[in-house]
């Protein structure tokens, strides 16, 4: 069952006079469950993507249009109260910088208590503290951390109590924004394999902003690619590893040595995201495409389905297996 259904989500900014266009016609169905992956370069508009669904862009500078429908609501449209309701409660948010929001003179078990507090009242002291013990171990913290200061936990522990804040209310649905990526990897897949196990425990979805493939392919079940605002290609990550059909997704996977077995440096897709601010009618990739032909310059591809609902947005992709 759909638990969210983002139809034809743009983002304008207004920024130095300029109208950026962000996010661009994006349209996404999420599971019950899934952990889909949002993967693309820097400012490919992932985290856009993701204001947007929680309805916390910078409402002086930014318009979003479409539909994000969640639990029979939209978000876009619902009134601050009910969101709000929502927030924390269904929808829980970790970023990078979480944790800079902790304040550096209070323990962490205070500030967690805090948090907790404003959500649920009446419940005692001691209930609170067990409760967030429990949190706490629930992301393998030991019971100590609670006494602790900010500045005296590593950068892994303090992602792990990001990670505890947001699952305070047990959401349905967990977004993390680059979440692990100042980790070291091996921090990282320790936490992307406890988020696995845990999830799986309670029942959350997940929506797992990285620009790194790797990332997806060890806790993902789905993957979007996304590429100056628009989604590329989507499906099961076991299908868009296997069978990568989009160019982008091509240059993605073949700048990761692991995945192709081929013993090259790690490059990126030569050249740069297109300006955001110009209005474009063909392939937003055309300029970087090396199988780019007339027809991507004047017309926008639409959405090939290939088995397994896996979706490309390129002229190409109707005879998959051509290109290279
Ligand atoms: P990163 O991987 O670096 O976090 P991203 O994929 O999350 O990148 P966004 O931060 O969503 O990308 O940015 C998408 C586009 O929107 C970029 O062109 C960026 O410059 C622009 N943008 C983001 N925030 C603003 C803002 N507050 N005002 C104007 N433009 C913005
Ligand atoms: Fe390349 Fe054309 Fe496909 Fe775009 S539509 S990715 S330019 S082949
Ligand atoms: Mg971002």
């Amino acid at each position: 069952m759909a638990i969210m259904e983002v139809k034809n989500l743009s983002v304008i900014y207004h920024a130095s006079g300029k109208r950026v266009a962000a996010v661009s016609d994006v349209s996404l169905t999420i599971e019950e469950r899934d952990a889909i992956g949002i993967v693309g370069e820097s400012g490919s508009g992932k985290s856009t993507l993701a204001m947007a669904i929680l309805r916390l862009l910078p409402e002086r500078i930014a318009q979003a249009q479409g539909e994000v429908s969640f639990e029979g609501a939209d978000l876009l449209t619902l009134p601050a109260e009910k969101l709000n309701q929502l927030r924390w409660k269904q929808l829980a948010v970790v970023f990078q910088k979480s944790m800079n929001a902790l304040s550096p003179v209070h323990k962490i078990g205070m500030q967690m208590t805090d948090v907790y507090r404003i959500k649920e009242t009446g419940i005692s002291k001691r209930e609170t503290r067990s409760k967030m013990l429990q949190l706490l171990d629930m992301v393998n913290l030991p019971e100590r951390v609670y006494d602790l200061y900010p500045h005296e936990l590593s950068g892994g522990m303090m992602q792990r109590v990001a990670i505890a804040l947001s699952l305070m209310h047990n959401p349905k649905l967990l977004i993390l924004d680059e979440a692990t990526t100042a980790l070291d990897v091996v921090t990282q897949g320790q936490i992307l394999e406890e988020m696995v196990a845990l999830e799986q425990k309670l029942g959350i979805t997940r929506m797992m902003i990285t620009h790194d493939m790797s990332v997806v392919a060890s806790s993902c079940n789905k993957v979007a690619v996304m590429y100056a605002g628009r989604i590329l290609e989507t499906g099961l990550v076991k299908d868009v590893l296997a069978n990568p059909v989009h160019p982008y997704t091509k240059g993605l996977l073949k700048s990761i040595p692991s995945f192709t077995g081929e013993k090259r440096n790690i490059r990126g897709i030569p050249g740069s995201i297109p300006d955001l601010s110009v209005p474009n009618d063909g392939c937003i990739f055309a300029e970087r495409c090396e199988h780019a032909m007339d027809s991507c310059l004047i017309e926008k591809p639409q959405d090939m389905v290939l088995p397994g609902n896996h979706r490309v947005a390129c002229h190409l992709a109707g005879g998959a297996a051509y290109v290279s």
